[in-house]
């Protein structure tokens, strides 16, 4: 786990107006924060520099004490948790989770320590053998989320993974990430244009407008001072 330091962030894309806009947050290790903004704020473009699938245009981004503006994606250390969880069908729970680590060429008692691991932290022990297929959407998150924690990930990127989901299950879904989140204690950036979902899941939201960072503050802060 790491902590993300965003310093002076530009981006242009051509010679328009700055997608993002001279950005600046210190995400704590540990620290849940929202990334929030209608369509069109710069959101997105900012998760995916931090990320490394956008280059920067000016600025310095930190992950730790590692400066990693020039660093390519895989270099990064953090999972995206994509919305539609990205799983394998044809593999059970115990294959999905572990498929980083065969990647990686570890041996079968290390995978084996990891995924048991991870899945009782997740609660997922009793669903090992079963397909992605016959599990809930909220099992299915854990899974995605499972392999994320056997890479030892630094942190969670999550880009709108509710948007589609329809209102009630939205709500367990936000409920089941908030508490993962803590259990867990993995620096964690969401970008959501949901303003309850803004003020509902993290330690602190930062507002953006037009590119730039407009509030950066605790849900609290902002119900008092919106
Ligand atoms: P959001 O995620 O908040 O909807 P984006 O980060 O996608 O916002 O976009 C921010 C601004 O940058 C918008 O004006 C968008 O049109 C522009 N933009 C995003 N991606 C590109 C791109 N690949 N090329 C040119 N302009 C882009
Ligand atoms: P749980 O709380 O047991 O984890 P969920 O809240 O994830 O269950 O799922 C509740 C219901 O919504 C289930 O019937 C599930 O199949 C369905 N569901 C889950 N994910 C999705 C999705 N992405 N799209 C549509 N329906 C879903």
């Amino acid at each position: 786990m790491a902590a993300i330091t965003l310093k002076n962030i530009v981006k242009k894309y051509g010679d328009g107006f700055p997608a993002v806009n001279d950005v600046s947050i210190d995400i704590a290790d540990g620290e849940f924060v929202i990334l929030v903004g209608p369509s069109g704020c710069g959101k997105s473009t900012l998760l995916r520099m931090i990320v490394g699938l956008e280059d920067i245009t000016s600025g310095e981004m930190m992950i730790g004490d590692r400066k990693v503006n020039d660093l390519a994606p895989r270099d990064r250390n953090l999972a995206m948790v994509f919305q539609n969880y990205a799983l394998y069908p044809h593999l059970s729970v115990y294959e999905n989770i572990a498929f980083p680590l065969r990647l990686a060429g570890e041996s079968d008692d290390e995978v084996d320590r990891k995924v048991r691991e991870a899945s009782k932290t997740l609660e997922l022990d009793e669903h090992l053998d079963r397909k992605p297929g016959n599990l809930s959407g909220g099992q299915r998150q854990r899974v995605a989320m499972g392999r994320a924690i056997v890479r030892e990930a630094d942190a969670f990127l999550f880009d709108e993974p509710l948007s589609n989901l329809d209102a009630k299950l939205r709500g367990q879904m936000r409920t089941e990430i908030a508490r993962l989140q803590k259990r867990l204690g993995i620096t964690t950036v969401y970008v959501t244009h949901d303003q309850t979902e803004a003020m509902t899941l993290g330690d602190r939201v930062a507002v953006l407008k037009r590119g730039l960072l407009q509030q950066l503050a605790t849900p609290r802060e902002l119900y008092e001072n919106p």
